[in-house]
């Protein structure tokens, strides 16, 4: 194949990797924008297969198919309320594949792997031009130190947020002195980099910068607790970008660099927009007060004596003679997989003349987007889904919210307790609205751990019960209505 055909088709796949996350962007394009990237990586893949020399194609099928089979049962298996574990997972395996890359280019281009620990204090006498000459032979060998590096530390970060996420690991454990401790694991492994670069047959320098790096993903994600994970998630995707984008430049291979930049930028934007919808800085969620979480309030003090509840069809009576009703859906409803009965109870409404709409939080649940693609699944009209800062302007004009397992999303807390770990994440203004009926099995506490002053207002009624149950009990008193 001619260099400018490959060039070319690796072009055309990094456009389709560029036009399938901008359809990733609305959830009418999603599944296309999808589609164009997994047709971009193909291609990509493709390419490079029929363009490298001396392959065994049957340890490569074999990757394939087991590494297909493997995925695909993943894919098929999992909840949507696992999603974020999956991608922590995905996330640590592509870090992994960065390393070992850089990893197999050093010792082939050493010319010599190492088969015991002994072997890698005695240091190679390698050609000064072995990784090539001068600039050339630097710029790689920084390559190679920062691909192992940044790919060693997202493989074990991400296996801890995994195990963070899949609740196998509840308490947080830190290196003394915190970030200090931290930051002298990353000068380490930078330090043992340079000496790479000057040393380049100094493969304790490697297993060194290996050893740091895989150290310092378990010290990074370990101090921090449950409810950060996500932005944790967001940081560590970028970070297995960034080292697929360095082992682009190892390999010389275009398509890598384009994908690699795209994803580690991604990662960086969502880490971003994150931070932003918690009101927290990076540099808060990595190292700071909320790390641990934990309640600060008493429950008891917030809801003695002043929460009321009611029943689905007392609600329903509420509905009947409401104008506008403003549906909250958090990570409850995906819980108990109530989005088409919560469907059902609004083209209920509608049809007697009410004005329907969803408030969407964007860290409802448990993943981005998550809200909204339960609620795209169950055909909810996209133009119904409206984002937190257009819908918070209309809870004054609104009948009746239903908060059908929203908790943290919810909670005034945020706004008006500056003692409160959440304070200054924006919240959907829910208790401005002239009823609230919140839908949840008992008062236990959401993500973060705090009680919602939300649940005690005298204009809010209590449903107890699991979502889908009380929401299809809703729609039938309704319907039995005329
Ligand atoms: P919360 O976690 O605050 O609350 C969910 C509520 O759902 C719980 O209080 C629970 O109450 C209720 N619930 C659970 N199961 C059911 C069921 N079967 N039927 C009815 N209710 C149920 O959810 P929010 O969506 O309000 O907030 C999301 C939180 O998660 C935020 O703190 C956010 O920071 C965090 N987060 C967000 C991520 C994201 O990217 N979206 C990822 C990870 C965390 P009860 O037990 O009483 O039923």
């Amino acid at each position: 194949m001619s260099p400018n055909l490959i060039n070319f088709i690796y072009l055309v796949a990094g456009v389709l990797f560029i036009l399938g996350i901008k359809g990733l962007t609305k959830p009418k394009t999603a599944v296309r924008g999808n589609m164009l990237s997994a047709l971009g990586m193909l291609m990509a893949v493709a390419v490079t297969l029929l363009t490298i020399n001396d392959v065994d194609y049957r340890y490569i099928v074999a990757g394939v198919v087991v590494g297909s089979l493997v995925g695909s049962i993943m894919a098929l298996r999992i909840q949507m309320t696992s999603m974020p574990q999956m991608v922590a997972l995905l996330n640590g395996f592509g870090g992994g594949a960065s390393l070992t890359i850089a990893l197999a280019e050093y010792f082939s281009t050493l010319g010599a792997a190492p088969t015991s620990m002994a072997d890698m204090l005695v240091p190679v006498a390698v050609d000064s031009s072995a990784f090539g000459v001068g600039a050339e032979g630097t710029f790689a060998l920084i390559a190679i130190g920062l691909t192992v590096m940044i790919g060693a530390l997202t493989l074990t970060g991400s296996f801890i947020a995994f195990a963070k996420l899949q609740e196998l690991m509840k308490k947080s454990y830190g290196l003394p002195g915190g970030p200090i401790g931290n930051a002298i694991l990353v000068l380490g492994a930078l330090a043992a980099v340079v000496f790479l670069v000057l040393n380049p047959g100094n493969m304790a320098a490697m297993l060194t910068i290996v050893g740091l790096a895989l150290l310092l993903g378990l010290f990074l994600v370990m101090p921090i607790g449950g409810a950060d994970m996500p932005v944790v998630i967001a940081l560590l995707n970028s970070y297995s970008g960034i080292a697929a984008a360095l082992a682009g430049f190892i390999l010389g291979n275009t398509v890598l660099i384009i994908a690699g930049s795209l994803v580690g930028t991604s990662g960086l934007i969502l880490t971003q927009i994150m931070c932003v919808a918690m009101n927290r800085s990076l540099a808060n969620v990595l190292f700071g007060k909320m790390a641990a979480g934990g309640e600060t309030i008493d429950a008891d003090e917030v809801y003695a004596g002043k929460v009321k509840s009611a029943q689905p069809d007392e609600v329903a009576l509420m509905l009947e003679v409401a104008q506008r009703v403003v549906i909250v859906p958090g990570y409850g409803m995906a819980m108990a997989q109530a989005q088409h009965a919560v469907r059902e109870l609004a083209d209920a409404m509608e049809v007697r003349g009410v004005e329907v709409e969803y408030g969407i939080h964007p860290v409802a649940g448990r993943m981005p987007g998550h809200m909204n693609v339960l609620l795209a699944e169950a055909e909810v009209p996209y133009d119904k889904l409206v984002e937190m800062d257009r819908i918070n302007p209309t809870f004054e004009d609104t009948d009746v919210v239903i908060i059908i397992g929203a908790n943290d999303v919810t909670n005034p807390m945020a706004r008006e307790s500056e003692g409160s770990p959440i304070y200054g994440m924006p919240i959907l203004n829910v208790d401005k609205a002239k009823n609230v009926v919140v839908i949840k099995r008992s008062l236990s506490p959401g993500f973060a751990g705090l009680p919602n002053p939300l649940f005690a207002m005298d204009h809010t009624l209590m449903v107890y019960g699991d979502g889908k149950k009380a929401v299809v009990e809703m729609t039938t008193a309704l319907n039995q209505a005329d």
